[in-house]
């Protein structure tokens, strides 16, 4: 023991209890730490029920055909929704797996040049939280 323990223990100050490294339990036996959900995970607790009908629309297709230079929506929609079709020179939608989170009406096409709704209730992305 320690002198300054020694002169603590002396002094009837309360010792903390001393841990014995090899006494604690092995975290990776106890599954610690839990790994955090990823963003694949978690959108693996999204389901969609795809309306009939696109609730998207591009509004003027010469627009993105010739006045945006980049293309700003196949970046900006975290679900990719928005593909850029070369051959044809159009703007492709899978709408099917939009998340319906509006970044292509505020500020995701710089042009505003998405028209977005919701989808018909009932319809849509449906969120589960697990
Ligand atoms: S960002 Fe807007 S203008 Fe550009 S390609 Fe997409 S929808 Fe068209
Ligand atoms: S609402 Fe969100 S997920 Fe749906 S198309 Fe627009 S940016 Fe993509």
């Amino acid at each position: 023991m320690s002198i300054e323990a020694e002169q603590e223990r002396s002094s009837g100050k309360e010792q903390p209890a001393e841990v014995c490294p090899d006494c604690l339990p092995d975290p990776e036996e106890l599954g610690w730490p839990q790994p955090a959900p990823t963003v694949a995970n978690r959108l693996g607790l999204v389901k969609f029920k795809p309306d009939s009908n696109s609730h998207l629309r591009i509004i003027n297709g010469e627009v993105c055909r010739h006045t945006c230079r980049r293309k700003y929506c196949t970046h900006s929609c975290p679900a990719q929704v928005y593909r850029w079709e070369s051959e044809e020179k159009v703007i492709s939608i899978a709408f099917e797996g939009c998340l319906e989170c509006g970044t292509c009406r505020s500020g995701g096409c710089p042009y505003g040049n998405i028209e977005m709704r919701y989808p018909r209730g009932g319809y849509g992305v449906q969120y589960r939280f697990g």
